[in-house]
C-alpha cells in the first residue's frame, strides 16, 4: 500500500513517515501543495494525507484539484484547527475524513486503516489465496497455517499480490505500488523481491501460486493452469 503525505513542518512529516514505514507502509514525502499535487498526480496512491496549511497551494485546494481531475484515492486531511467551519470545508472539498493535530498516533492508524479499507467490498483485514493468508493488521502471513517470516519489503510485495490475486501485475505496477519515489525501476530489484517470496511461499508446496507471465510480470492465482 503506497501513501502519499503531504506535511511542511519537517519533524511532522518525518514522525508520520517513520511510523507509517513501521506499518509496512511505503510513504512518499512532499512538503508543499505543489509538490503533493503533482505527485498525486503522476502516482497511483491507495492514500493521501494531506495537512491544510501549506506552502504554495493549501490542502483545501489541493483536495479540489484532485477531485475535479476525477483522482478519487482516499484523502484523510490534518489540521491543527479545531474548528467545524475548517472541518466542513475540508469535507465539502471532497476529503474522506479529517483529523484534527495534534492526534493520538494510534487512532490515525485506525483511520489510515478505515479508509484503505473503505475501497475494497471485502471489508475483512485479512487476505487469503488458496491456503495462503496474510492478516494485514498483525502482519502474520501462514501457509497452510504454517507461520512464513517476511521482511518488509517481502510483506509489501505479497500484499499487492495478493491485492491483485487472478490478475496480472506488471514490473511497473509493482514498483508504483511496492517502493517510494526513491526507487530506480530500470534495476532487476523486483525480480530479486519476487523470488525471495516465491521461495518462502511456494517451496515445499506442490500448488505454486506465484506464476510468471513472460513478458508481461507475474500472477498470483489459487489454480495452476
Ligand atoms: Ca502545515
Amino acid at each position: 500500500m503506497r501513501i502519499l503525505l503531504v506535511e511542511d513542518e519537517k519533524r511532522m512529516a518525518s514522525f508520520i513517515k517513520r511510523g507509517l514505514t513501521e506499518q509496512r507502509y511505503t510513504v512518499d514525502l512532499a512538503y508543499d501543495g505543489e509538490e503533493g499535487l503533482f505527485l498525486a498526480e503522476t502516482n497511483p496512491y491507495d492514500l493521501i494525507i494531506l495537512d491544510v496549511m501549506l506552502p504554495k497551494a493549501d490542502g483545501i485546494t489541493v483536495c479540489r484539484e484532485l477531485r475535479e481531475k476525477n483522482i478519487d484515492v482516499p484523502i484523510l486531511m490534518l489540521t491543527a484547527k479545531d474548528d467545524v467551519r475548517d472541518k466542513i470545508v475540508g469535507l465539502d472539498s471532497g476529503a474522506d475524513d479529517y483529523l484534527t493535530k495534534p492526534f493520538a498516533f494510534d487512532e490515525f492508524l485506525a483511520r489510515v486503516r478505515v479508509l484503505l479499507r473503505r475501497q475494497r467490498t471485502d471489508k475483512s483485514t485479512t487476505l487469503k489465496v488458496a491456503d495462503l493468508e496474510l492478516d494485514q493488521l498483525t502482519h502474520k502471513v501462514t501457509r497452510a497455517g504454517r507461520e512464513i517470516e517476511l521482511t518488509a519489503t517481502e510483506y509489501a510485495l505479497l500484499e499487492y499480490l495478493m491485492l491483485n490475486a487472478n490478475q496480472v501485475v506488471t514490473r511497473t505496477m509493482i514498483s508504483e505500488h511496492v517502493w517510494d519515489q526513491d526507487f530506480d525501476s530500470f534495476s532487476n530489484v523486483i525480480n530479486v523481491y519476487v523470488n525471495y517470496v516465491r521461495k518462502k511461499v511456494d517451496t515445499g508446496f506442490s500448488k505454486k501460486l506465484i506464476q510468471s507471465v513472460r513478458g508481461a510480470g507475474y500472477i498470483m492465482k489459487e489454480s495452476a493452469s
